[in-house]
C-alpha cells in the first residue's frame, strides 16, 4: 500500500509491562499486515500509537504529560493518525475524560480491541470524530506479530487475572484470566524456536494458575514440562509466577528441566501477615518461607526475585519492620519496590488508614538501601563462577562490549573480540554490583547453537 507517494510509517511508544511490550509487536504485526513501514522517529510517523500502562499514577500521569505535549505534534501535522492503547484507555471512565481533554486523538482502544485494530485504523482514517473502542471478545490468536527481537521472544500462556489483590488494577483492565490452549503455545514456541529464537519468556499474570479455566488436562508444570525438549530454546523463562499456586510438582519440573531456568519471580508484596490479608494474597508469611526454602532446598543456584508494595493502606511501623525483617531472612536475589498508588475502583483505595506520602518515601528509601545491599552480597558470591549467557546486546558506545542475561536473569557486561550476539556462551564473573555483573568472555557453548 503507497500512500502520500511512500510507505507509510509507523511509531509505537510503550509504557508498563511486557505483555504491553507483546501487544505493541502485534499491533506492529498488524501494521506491516496493512504495508507500513517504521519510522525512525515520531516526527516521521504517519501513525502514531502510544500503548499506555495504568498500574500506578506515575504510569498514568506520565500518559497525560505525554499527550500534552502530542497537541502540538497534531497541530503541526494534522495528517498524523494519533492512537491511545492499552491498560489506562480501557478503563471507561480514564478513557471519557481522555476523549474529551484531548479530542485530537484518532483512536482510543483498550486491551481487549487488539484484534479489532485494522478496522479501527480504516474507520479512523475516514472520521473526524475519536473513535472509542473498549469492547470485549475481539480475537486473541491468529493475530500478525512484528517481534522487536530476533532471539528473545515474549509467548502469553494466559491474559488477564481473577485475583483481585486489593491494590490492584489489572483484573479490571485486562479482563479475566482466559489460558491459551497448549497445543497453540506448543506450536508458537516451536515456530519460534525453528526460526532462530533461542530464549521464551512464557508471560501471564499468574503463570502457576494456567490452565484451571481449560478443558484439558493441563498445568503450568505439564506445560513447562513439555516446553522444555524443544530443540533449539535455550532458555526458558516465565513471570509472574503467584506463591499461592506455586506446587512442589513445579519445582520439580523446574529443577529437572534441562533449558528451564533457574529464576523464579516470586512476588511477596509485603512481609506483615495482616497486610498480606487486606491485600487478599492468599498466603502468609510463614507459607511464603516454607515455599522459598523448598525451592532453594530443590534447585541448586536458584534466583528468587520479588516485587514489594510500601505504605499499603493501615501498613504501621510494625508491619513495615516485618517487611524489612522478611527481606533480611530471605534473602532475595532483587526486589521490584513500589510506593502503594491509589488506583480508582479498587478495593485498597477505599480502605481507611491510607499512609501520608512522606512516610511512604521514607520507607521505601531504607527498603530499597537494605535491598541493594544484599543485592550486591548475592552477587558476590558469583565473582569466580563460570555462566552460561545469551548475549542479547552490544554497548551503544563500544560494539566490543557485549551484554547478556545468565540463566538466573543477571545482566552481565563482558567484552569479547568476536561477534558472540545471540549466541549461547559462557562468562567467567570477575565484579559484580547490585544490578549488574562484569564478566570475561570464556567459551561458546556451541551445542546449543
Ligand atoms: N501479576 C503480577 C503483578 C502485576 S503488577 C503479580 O501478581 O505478581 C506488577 C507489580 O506492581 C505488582 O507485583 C505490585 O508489586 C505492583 N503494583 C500493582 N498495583 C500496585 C499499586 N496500586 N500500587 C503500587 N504497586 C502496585
Ligand atoms: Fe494484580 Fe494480584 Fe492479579 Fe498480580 S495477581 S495482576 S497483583 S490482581
Amino acid at each position: 500500500m503507497e500512500k502520500f507517494g511512500r510507505y507509510p510509517r509507523y511509531y509505537i511508544e510503550t509504557m508498563g509491562c511486557q505483555m504491553n511490550v507483546y501487544d505493541s509487536e502485534v499491533l506492529a504485526g498488524h501494521l506491516e499486515n496493512l504495508g507500513y513501514q517504521e519510522a525512525r522517529a515520531l516526527e516521521d510517523a504517519d501513525v502514531y500509537i502510544l500503548n499506555t500502562c495504568a498500574v500506578r499514577k506515575k504510569a498514568e500521569e506520565k500518559v497525560y504529560s505525554r499527550l500534552g505535549k502530542l497537541k502540538s505534534l497534531k497541530d503541526r501535522k494534522k495528517e498524523m493518525l494519533m492512537i491511545l492503547w492499552g491498560c489506562l484507555s480501557q478503563q471507561e471512565q480514564a478513557a471519557q475524560g481522555i476523549k474529551r481533554r484531548f479530542p485530537f486523538l484518532d483512536i482510543i482502544g483498550g486491551t481487549h480491541s487488539l484484534g479489532r485494530f485494522p478496522e479501527l485504523l480504516e474507520k479512523a482514517d475516514s472520521s473526524k470524530n475519536t473513535i472509542l473502542d473498549l469492547e470485549e471478545g475481539a480475537e486473541r490468536e491468529n493475530l500478525p506479530i512484528k517481534r522487536g527481537h530476533p532471539f528473545k521472544a515474549w509467548l502469553p500462556i494466559s491474559f488477564g487475572c481473577n485475583n483481585f489483590c486489593t491494590y490492584c488494577v489489572v483484573p479490571f483492565v485486562r479482563g479475566p484470566e482466559q489460558s491459551r490452549p497448549s497445543n497453540i503455545i506448543l506450536q508458537e514456541a516451536e515456530t519460534l524456536a525453528r526460526s532462530g529464537y533461542k530464549e521464551i519468556t512464557l508471560l501471564g499474570q499468574n503463570v502457576n494458575s494456567y490452565g484451571k479455566d481449560l478443558d484439558e488436562d493441563i498445568d503450568f508444570a505439564k506445560l513447562l514440562a513439555r516446553l522444555d525438549p524443544i530443540p533449539g530454546l535455550a532458555m526458558i523463562r516465565f513471570m509472574t509466577s503467584h506463591p499461592r499456586d506455586f506446587s512442589q510438582t513445579l519445582i520439580s519440573v523446574i529443577q529437572r528441566g534441562e533449558n528451564i531456568c533457574e529464576h523464579i519471580p516470586l512476588p511477596l508484596q509485603a512481609g506483615s501477615n495482616r497486610i498480606l490479608e487486606k491485600m487478599n494474597r492468599g498466603y502468609t508469611k510463614e507459607a511464603y518461607t516454607e515455599l522459598v526454602q523448598a525451592i532453594r532446598n530443590e534447585i541448586p543456584g536458584v534466583s528468587i526475585t520479588t516485587d514489594l508494595i510500601v505504605g499499603f493502606p493501615g501498613e504501621s511501623e510494625k508491619d513495615f519492620q516485618d517487611t524489612l525483617n522478611l527481606v533480611n531472612t530471605l534473602r532475595f536475589d532483587a526486589a521490584f519496590t513500589f510506593i502503594y498508588s491509589t488506583r480508582k475502583g479498587t478495593k485498597a483505595a477505599a480502605m481507611e488508614g491510607q499512609i501520608d506520602p512522606e512516610i511512604k518515601k521514607k520507607r521505601i528509601m531504607i527498603l530499597n538501601e537494605r535491598q541493594n545491599r544484599i543485592s550486591l552480597e548475592t552477587n558476590q558470591r558469583l565473582i569466580d563462577t563460570r555462566q552460561t549467557v545469551l548475549v542479547e546486546g552490544t554497548s551503544k558506545t563500544d560494539p566490543q562490549m557485549f551484554t547478556g542475561r545468565t540463566r538466573t536473569n543477571k545482566l552481565v557486561h563482558f567484552p569479547a573480540k568476536k561477534d558472540v550476539l545471540g549466541k549461547i556462551i559462557e562468562v567467567k564473573i570477575m565484579e559484580a554490583g547490585a544490578w549488574s555483573l562484569k564478566g570475561a568472555y570464556t567459551q561458546t557453548i556451541s551445542h546449543c547453537l
